[in-house]
């Protein structure tokens, strides 16, 4: 708490300095100042000046004043030169009469320094005696009148010694002291008067600065505001012109500035999101990069592609991001700019192929300032290259096995075979047999080549499903009856069990599509089970799927080889297949055909028990009201 105070008062102080700082460095305070000092330097030099000269006229004035009309000298010069106590009474007479206000004190002081007459009665004893003023006694030397201000404890005041001549001798001199208290009066009085007319124009002279400074700094202060707030990114505000001075128009030009910014911050901002949305658009990943080759963007399908978030990839190497390891730093990957492919995931279910291609930002200068990787998924393209690869090569190897021990039977015949009746026709029938396989693989590799090229339509149709598998399996049954009635050799004595249930299950499919497929695995259970042995066919339903089931007591499936039956040629006992008759290519074609009614195949297999095949078709039960519509 108390911590809290004290950082609180700190924080108070602080401001308060800055506040402070900042109003003695304003301009605002600067100009008043400024303006003050320039004021104060004129008033005082103008002050000095005028005082000085009035101090100076005030005394010339004064001495004026005081100055001994030369008919009052020459007066005194005549009695000085008769002599005797008549000419002393005469000269006290002169002196006495032309003592004025302004005049203190009158002597007259002869040749030989003694004091003549005084114009002060109270000095009366005074008279005849010596004179101890060493200036009358230098003015009688030197016949140079002197005049002079000086002061003592009374105040100041002018002494003026004239020297008194007749002809060429100086008989002797008048000695005039005035009180200059009235003067110095005065000039203080006119000091004082100019001191408060100073400071008076001094006050107003600070509320002007004051108010011009203010008038100068508001508008700057305004643009300073509209600056914060542009550089803010807020344009909402002009600033006001108060006048078409200089300071207006650099409001007007900093209007127009801001507008502008505006504009091409608009600009510039749709131009991003164009970009950000068609980047976040594309199909195919971009990644940008600096040009030290660390992630700077990272689009949405990039971040989904190589399943990192962009925070944790920006600045990171792109090398390092690409999960390429050691072997490629990023420098090498920009400066390269050849193409490459990356795997990511590898070895697992989600493994994906990207193709990343590298191309360099320049800028006019052909300054390298980054890279753009663009990331191009070909998992399924190359999946499907390897597959078609595998596929010609597939379809070649299964050709040429029948093909072959065709030529080596035809052979045979050819060189004498033909002859014999028991080989012959023995012959002749597996040439038959290979023959008739090899133009069932063809005939089955162009239906998937037909539904590859999307050129299958299906031709759908409202059955009931119960019915529909019912009415397949009375064939099989029927071959079964067929088959023991002939008593063949190498006949599979079979029971096809069926709970398919009484219920109507309405679906809409291509009845020679479904049949082909049910057909299929029927024909797979029989071929696969070396006993015969019991077909179970189930059907089941719930609310969006019907499933149907033929599971058999047969060899069964190895795990490793369920999930890939349904591949082309794929098979799990290739010598049985063929001994068989099988293309490898049933399961296949029902698994397009499934898919394309959208539903799903799929098997379960116990090796060595048998194995289960399902078909799942989606289902919509039909409510009573339709079912009655139906009846
Ligand atoms: P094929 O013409 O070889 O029968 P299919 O595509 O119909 O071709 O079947 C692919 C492979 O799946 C067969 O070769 C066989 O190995 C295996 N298979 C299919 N059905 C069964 C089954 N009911 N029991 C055991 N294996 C089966």
């Amino acid at each position: 708490m108390k911590k809290d105070k004290k950082a609180r008062k700190e924080k108070v102080k602080k401001e308060k300095t800055n506040l402070l700082k900042r109003a003695v460095s304003s301009i605002q305070t600067k100009i008043a100042l400024i303006f003050m000092l320039l004021l104060l330097a004129t008033i005082e030099i103008i002050g000095a000046y005028f005082t000085r000269q009035m101090e100076q006229t005030s005394i010339n004035n004064f001495q004026t004043t005081i100055q001994l009309q030369s008919i009052v000298t020459d007066q005194l010069t005549a009695q000085l030169v008769k002599n005797g106590k008549s000419a002393d009474r005469k000269m006290n007479q002169i002196i006495t009469d032309y003592s004025n206000d302004a005049i203190s004190e009158i002597q007259v002081v002869d040749s030989k320094n003694v004091i003549r007459a005084v114009s002060n009665l109270n000095d009366k004893n005074r008279v005849g005696q010596l004179s101890n003023n060493g200036d009358i006694r230098e003015v009688i030397n030197s016949g140079q009148q002197k005049t002079q201000v000086a002061s003592d404890q009374k105040g100041s005041f002018m002494v003026q010694i004239v020297p008194l001549t007749s002809g060429t001798n100086i008989v002797g001199a008048v000695y005039v002291r005035a009180s200059m208290a009235d003067v110095f009066n005065n000039l203080r009085n006119i000091s004082m008067m100019f001191l408060t007319a100073s400071l008076l124009a001094v006050v107003v002279a600070a509320i002007a600065s004051i108010f011009i400074s203010r008038a100068i700094t508001r508008p700057i202060e305004e643009l300073r505001q509209q600056a914060i707030q542009v550089a803010n990114r807020d344009y909402s505000t002009q600033v006001k012109i108060y006048s078409n001075d200089e300071l207006g128009q650099l409001g007007a030009a900093f209007n127009t500035l801001s507008a502008k910014i505006e504009r091409s911050n608009e600009q510039s901002e749709s131009e991003r999101r164009r970009l950000d949305s068609v980047l976040s658009h594309m199909t195919d990943g971009v990644i940008a990069t600096d040009r030290h080759g660390n992630v700077s963007i990272m689009n949405q399908m990039a971040q989904d592609f190589l399943d990192v978030k962009a925070e944790d990839a920006i600045k990171k190497p792109i090398s390092q991001v690409l999960g390429l390891g050691e072997d490629y730093t990023s420098q090498d990957l920009i400066s390269n700019q050849s193409d490459m492919q990356v795997t990511v995931n590898a070895g697992t279910d989600d493994e994906m192929i990207l193709h990343a291609s590298f191309t360099l930002i320049k800028r006019v200068t052909g300054f390298v300032s980054g890279a753009v990787c663009v990331l191009h998924d070909v998992t399924e393209q190359i999946k499907n290259e390897d597959e078609q690869r595998q596929f010609v090569s597939n379809v070649s190897h299964e050709l040429r096995t029948p093909l072959t021990s065709v030529r080596a039977y035809i052979e045979a015949l050819n060189e004498g075979a033909w002859k014999d009746p028991e080989i012959a026709p023995q012959f002749l029938d597996v040439t038959q047999k290979e023959t008739e396989r090899m133009i069932r693989m063809v005939n089955d590799l162009l239906v998937l080549s037909r539904m590859d090229r999307g050129a299958t339509k299906l031709e759908p149709e409202w059955v009931n499903f119960t019915d529909f598998v019912s009415h397949l399996l009375n064939r099989f049954d029927m071959i079964v009856e067929h088959d023991q009635g002939e008593a063949q050799s190498d006949t599979k004595e079979y029971v096809i069990k069926r709970d398919l249930g009484n219920q109507a299950l309405w679906v809409e499919i291509d009845t020679d599509q479904m049949m082909r497929v049910i057909d299929n695995i029927m024909n797979n259970a029989i071929k696969y089970s070396p006993d015969g042995g019991t077909i179970t066919v189930r059907l089941t339903q719930n609310q969006n799927q019907i499933l149907l089931s033929i599971s058999d007591q047969g060899l069964g499936i190895p795990r490793k080889d369920l999930g890939k039956i349904f591949d082309r040629f794929y098979r799990a006992d290739k010598a049985r297949s063929r001994a068989q008759g099988g293309t490898g290519l049933g399961l296949a074609i029902a698994k397009e055909i499934v898919t394309a009614h959208g539903g799903r195949i799929w098997a379960d297999s116990r090796e060595g028990h048998g194995s289960t095949f399902y078909i799942a078709l989606p289902y919509e039960p039909m409510d009573e009201e339709d079912e009655w519509d139906e009846v």
